[in-house]
C-alpha cells in the first residue's frame, strides 16, 4: 500500500468515526494534521479561566499545556515536573471541576464510542462529568472497528506502552503482555465508555490524521 492509499483509508475510517460520533451528539471533527489543533481549541482556550489536562502523551506531544499557560490560564497537570504527591492530588481534584479538561482516548470506535481506561479516574471522572467543557484529541492510530476491538487495543496496545512510558511496577511493563494484574500499581482499574455524549457535558472530539501517542 503506498503512503497515498494509506491516507486515504485513513481518512475515510476516520470520517466514518466522525460521522458516527456526531450522530451520538459528540461535536467530532477531523483535522488532518495536528498543526491544525492549536487553532481549533483557542477560541475554547479564550472562553476558559481554569484548564486541566488528564494524563495523555498525545496532548501532551502537542504542547497544550504551554499554550493554555501562555495565554495566561490557571492550568492543572498533575504531570508537570516537581509536583509534590500532594499538588498531584489537589491538581487532579481541581480537574473534576476546571472550565476545560483536555484527554486523549485510548480507543475510538467506528460505531461510535470513546473508551478509556484509568488507574486513579480523575481521567474518566473528569471527561464525563464536571468541567464545562471536554475536549478529546485522538490520532487515526486510536480508531477502531467497534467497542470489543477497543478493549482489545486497550489490553494488547495501550495500557503496556502507557504502563512503560510511566515507568510503573506492572508486568505488562516488563513483558509487554497484560496478565489483568493485581500489581498496586496497576493502570486499569476503570473503564469508562462514553457510548453517547455525557448529558451536562459539552464534549468536542477532535479526530487527528496522524499517529499520536499509544
Ligand atoms: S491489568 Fe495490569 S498487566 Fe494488564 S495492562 Fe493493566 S497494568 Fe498492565
Amino acid at each position: 500500500m503506498n503512503g497515498n492509499e494509506k491516507n486515504w483509508l485513513l481518512a475515510q475510517r476516520a470520517q466514518r468515526c466522525v460521522e458516527r460520533l456526531s450522530k451520538h451528539r459528540f461535536n467530532a471533527v477531523y483535522l488532518a494534521t495536528s498543526r491544525d489543533v492549536a487553532e481549533r481549541v483557542t477560541p475554547l482556550l479564550d472562553a476558559a479561566a481554569t484548564v486541566g489536562f488528564g494524563g495523555s502523551d498525545t496532548v501532551h506531544s502537542l504542547g497544550l499545556h504551554t499554550l493554555a499557560e501562555s495565554m495566561g490560564k490557571t492550568v492543572y497537570d498533575h504531570n508537570r515536573p516537581g509536583l509534590s504527591f500532594e499538588e498531584t492530588l489537589a491538581f487532579r481534584r481541581e480537574q473534576q471541576h476546571c472550565d476545560l479538561f483536555f484527554t486523549s482516548a485510548n480507543a475510538i470506535s467506528e460505531t461510535g464510542e470513546i473508551v478509556n481506561v484509568d488507574g486513579i479516574g480523575n481521567r474518566t471522572n473528569a471527561m464525563s462529568f464536571g468541567p464545562g467543557h471536554v475536549v478529546v484529541v485522538a490520532g487515526y492510530n486510536k480508531i477502531v472497528s467497534d467497542v470489543p476491538a477497543a478493549l482489545r487495543r486497550i489490553r494488547e496496545v495501550a495500557a503496556p506502552m502507557r504502563a512503560k512510558s510511566l515507568g510503573v511496577d506492572t508486568p505488562c511493563a516488563v513483558t509487554g503482555v497484560c496478565s489483568d494484574c493485581n500489581a498496586p500499581m496497576r493502570i486499569c482499574n476503570i473503564t469508562a465508555i462514553l457510548h453517547r455524549k455525557p448529558m451536562l457535558t459539552d464534549m468536542t472530539v477532535l479526530i487527528v490524521g496522524e499517529e499520536l501517542g499509544y
